[in-house]
């Protein structure tokens, strides 16, 4: 019978690769699985233009980084060198497509040059993967699925596709919103459907972001334009229960759709690339930790992608975890016991749990069309873009700060 190993991640998503970096030093055996093939970065198309269509030669998948994640992914080295496809944004602008009401956050309310960067997801997940590589305690191996989990005396035994079995003293869960880790060891969740799904692409406009995401609440639900390293190109989140009847358009219609939705609020939109569409979950577990047991990011909660925290959120789980896990070595506890485990849940809880609250807060807010709620609604948003200490705490909140 092998030794138990002191952490096994499953998951080498954004968040279980952050984990790793950030228990370089710890002295404690690390192994992350995943069952997937590894990250590689596939060669891109030059960006071109046909009519409507666009190769903007973007991943589609992109994140707004807030200004702590960002830290932290700088402290452990595994922030992507400056590569064509990252925008740092000084200006956040909100506005509701069924009021006159709109609120501008401009970087200087942080305390900041920038408030976040938008970067592809691909190259984040590689810059994390070739430094985790570097982290002497740790193995990390992709193509080694989850196949069944047992509870054993001081930790878990984990069985992969294949036949390999791997005991560990602590099971992080890091494999994302339909995490099997989670539903093996019957961690209960409260979840619903958002009954929307995310249409993501990438757009060309007529004129140029100036380094602002812009977010319109639109009658169908939310739509961003993130900013690109082109500055002409964004990337186009639109959260709505008619993406079904979105991705069947045409491109030119698809274009015309977004310049009115948008308000042209930067001229008409020229041309769209492929589109995907994500269909989404609110999902909290009720606990992240159980002896010998935790979950981080997705797999702990997954929210709504309109304020971009998701991954903000597990970045710092992936933290406040590494940091319960490197005092292992000064304390002589193991690293699955509830003292240490408490403490990482007690620093990410409270915290996860009021995001979720507010962006389902906003979401429900915005959802509606009683004339009393949206009267209400740009009210609150004139007052507050007038509340330069509230819109303050409001950006500090978004940059993770
Ligand atoms: C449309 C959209 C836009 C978003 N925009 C933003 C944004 O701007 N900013 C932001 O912060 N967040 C954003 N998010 C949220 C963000 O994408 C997620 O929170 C983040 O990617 C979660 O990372 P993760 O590592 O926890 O999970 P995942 O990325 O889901 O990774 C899980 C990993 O686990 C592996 N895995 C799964 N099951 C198993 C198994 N049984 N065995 C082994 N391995 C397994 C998978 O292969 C995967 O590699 C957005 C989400 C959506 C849908």
């Amino acid at each position: 019978m092998q030794e138990p190993i002191d952490v096994l991640i499953v998951g080498g998503g954004l968040v279980g690769l952050t984990l790793v970096n950030a228990l370089r030093g710890s002295r404690l055996s690390v192994r992350l699985i995943d069952g997937q093939s590894p990250p590689q970065l596939s060669a891109r198309a030059a960006g071109s233009c046909q009519g409507h269509a666009l190769v903007a030669g973007v991943s589609p998948r992109v994140s707004a980084i807030n200004l702590a994640s960002e830290a932290l992914l700088k402290r452990i080295g595994a922030w992507p060198a400056p590569a064509a496809q990252q925008c740092a944004y000084n200006q956040m602008s909100v506005w509701d497509s069924r009021g006159t009401a709109s609120i501008q956050f401009d970087a200087d309310l942080a305390v900041a040059d920038h408030l976040g960067t938008i970067i592809e997801n691909d190259q984040l997940t590689q810059a994390l993967f070739d430094r985790g590589l570097s982290v002497d305690e740790a193995q990390i191996d992709y193509d080694h699925g989850v196949e069944a989990i047992e509870r054993i005396d001081g930790g878990y035994r984990v069985s992969l596709v294949g036949g390999e079995s791997i005991s560990c003293k602590l099971l992080v869960g890091a494999d994302g919103g339909a995490s099997t880790v989670r539903a093996l060891t019957q961690v209960k969740t409260l979840e619903w459907s958002y009954q929307q799904a995310a249409l993501v692409t990438t757009i060309e406009t007529q004129a140029p972001h100036q380094g602002v995401a812009r977010q319109c609440f639109t009658s169908v639900g939310a739509l961003a334009f993130l900013p690109l390293a082109n500055p002409r190109h964004c990337s186009v989140v639109w959260s709505t229960a008619t993406t079904a009847e979105l991705l069947a358009l045409d491109d030119r219609q698809l274009c015309q759709r977004l310049t009115q939705s948008s308000e042209a609020v930067l001229g008409e939109v020229l041309a769209v690339d492929q589109r995907f569409s994500f269909p989404l979950r609110q999902r909290h577990a009720l606990r992240y930790i159980q002896p010998g047991l935790a979950l981080i990011g997705d797999a702990a909660h997954t929210i709504h992608p309109l304020a971009g925290q998701g991954a903000n959120l597990g970045f710092a789980d992936a933290q406040a975890l590494a940091m319960v896990l490197q005092q292992c070595r000064f304390n002589g506890l193991q690293p699955g016991d509830m003292t240490l485990l408490r403490s990482y849940e007690q620093a990410r809880h409270p915290t996860n749990l009021l995001m979720a609250a507010v962006m389902e807060g906003i979401k429900r807010v915005f959802d509606t069309d009683d004339p009393g709620v949206n009267w209400l609604r740009n009210l609150g948003l004139s007052l507050l873009n007038q509340q330069s200490t509230l819109k303050g705490m409001v950006a500090k909140l978004a940059a993770g700060a």
